[in-house]
């Protein structure tokens, strides 16, 4: 029985406090604040309609540590769930040591003016949680998140030493629009036109931007073009993992979002940089932002699944043995039971699941944490059990490339 706050009323937003609430024996009060308070409230009445549990709704500005600080020693809860966006998390984080609760977020900070995902800003709070006695637990979604838990469930079960990891995200979803993204247009483009990097014999190797291509057959979705990007949990699991010789990240676009994406960097409008437009300043990513359709908007016009999971490489009892772990999401059916896609769905239901763990005190510690340290068998059990259930595979051999 614990009270949350939740910052962030998007379609992850959505999904968690959803899931939350069908879930009232551990999250017995929840308040769900954000920037806009109309669509705390709109998911409120949702919330409401499918599960009879009522929930509070604020205003928040979460870039005002004050304020935020202020609404969380009002609302006394046991964990604050940021949903926000990642310019939030050292704000929010702040707030939390300020008023003496746990926090956790499901994506790395980024500064707004450098498109740039690292954890060495959050890493840098170590000291403040343990001194504190608090716990602060990053990256509480799919990916990063479940994919470093399928990682760590790997190591613990399944191999005794992972030699290669792949990551594969599918997200086989059409939405019959021309372009749209599937979670914040503004984060996703930043994280999609980074230069790509991979892991490599102890050290990172970069190339440009989705400039290495593969086709995989995925399980239910059937082949795709994926390209090797960069992904926040590289970082995390190279840390953490050290015996990984190489660790690689991909995801699947098809042609039109790229070539939507080609024209739009073409001619500027994913740049981050200030400028000035009749008489006052944009950036332009903001602006493009402002036209694409809300990611929550998605959900009734979304078909197909997503699969995303791990492939390893590695030894077991001395015999080589390569394991995908994977979990298959259906849009519609995510969409009917939360009013949200599959990519709000497979991200808020793990933000669900790693708050749940906190609250049960089967997740603790003072510090920052991130999901590889923590101990992957409750959270694989709760996966199964609450909508997003994972299968192994063994194939009969490493990935061709
Ligand atoms: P949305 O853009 O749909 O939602 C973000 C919400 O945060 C909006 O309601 C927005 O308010 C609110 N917000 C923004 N700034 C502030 C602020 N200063 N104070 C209070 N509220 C604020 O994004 P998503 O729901 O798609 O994504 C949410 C988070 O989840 C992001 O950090 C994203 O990177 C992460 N994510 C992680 C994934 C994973 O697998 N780990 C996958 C997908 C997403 P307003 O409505 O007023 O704009």
């Amino acid at each position: 029985m614990s009270r949350v706050l939740v910052i962030g009323a998007g379609g992850v937003g959505s999904v968690a406090v959803h899931k939350m609430a069908m879930n009232a024996d551990i999250f017995s009060h929840i308040t769900l604040a954000s920037r806009t308070k109309s669509k705390c409230d709109a998911i409120a009445a949702s919330v409401k309609d499918r599960t009879g549990v009522v929930i509070d709704t604020a205003a928040l500005d979460a870039d005002d540590v004050a304020a935020t600080t202020a609404m969380i020693r009002a609302v006394k809860p046991a964990l604050v769930v940021n949903l926000a966006l990642p310019y939030q998390d050292l704000n929010i984080m702040d707030a939390c040591l300020a008023a003496g609760v746990n926090y956790l977020d499901t994506a790395n900070y980024e500064p707004r003016e450098e498109a740039k995902f690292e954890y060495k800003w959050q890493w840098a709070y170590q000291d403040r949680f343990r001194e504190a006695g608090l716990m602060a637990l990053l990256g509480s979604g799919f990916d990063p998140g479940v994919t470093s838990v399928f990682t760590t469930y790997t190591k613990k079960h399944l191999l005794d030493r992972i030699d290669t990891l792949d990551i594969l995200d599918c997200n086989g979803g059409d939405t019959g629009l021309p372009f749209a993204t599937n979670f914040n247009p503004e984060i996703n483009l930043r994280e999609v036109t980074a230069p790509s990097r991979h892991w490599e014999n102890g050290q990172w190797v970069e190339g440009p931007a989705l400039s290495h291509k593969q086709v995989f057959d995925f399980d239910q979705v059937g082949p795709k073009n994926m390209y090797l990007m960069y992904h926040e949990e590289l970082e995390s699991l190279a840390k953490f993992y050290p015996e990984i010789k190489r660790i690689r990240f991909w995801m699947t676009f098809g042609d039109s979002y790229l070539k939507h994406l080609e024209v739009l960097e073409n001619i500027g409008m994913t740049r981050i940089e200030p400028m000035m437009f009749q008489g006052r300043e944009i950036i332009p990513i903001e602006f493009l932002k402002a036209l694409l359709p809300e990611p929550s908007s998605l959900g009734p016009i979304t078909r197909g699944k997503t699969n995303i999971g791990t492939i390893a490489t590695g030894e077991k009892d001395g015999v080589a043995r390569t394991v995908y772990v994977n979990n298959i999401c259906d849009h519609e059916e995510a969409y009917a039971e939360t009013g949200n896609q599959a990519v709000s769905y497979t991200t808020g239901v793990p933000a669900m699941i790693g708050a749940a763990l906190m609250l049960t005190g089967q997740w603790t510690g003072a510090g920052v944490f991130n999901m590889e340290q923590l101990d992957p068998d409750p959270f694989m059990d709760m996966l199964n059990r609450h909508g997003l259930p994972w299968k192994v595979q063994d194939l009969d051999a490493p990935l061709a490339f």
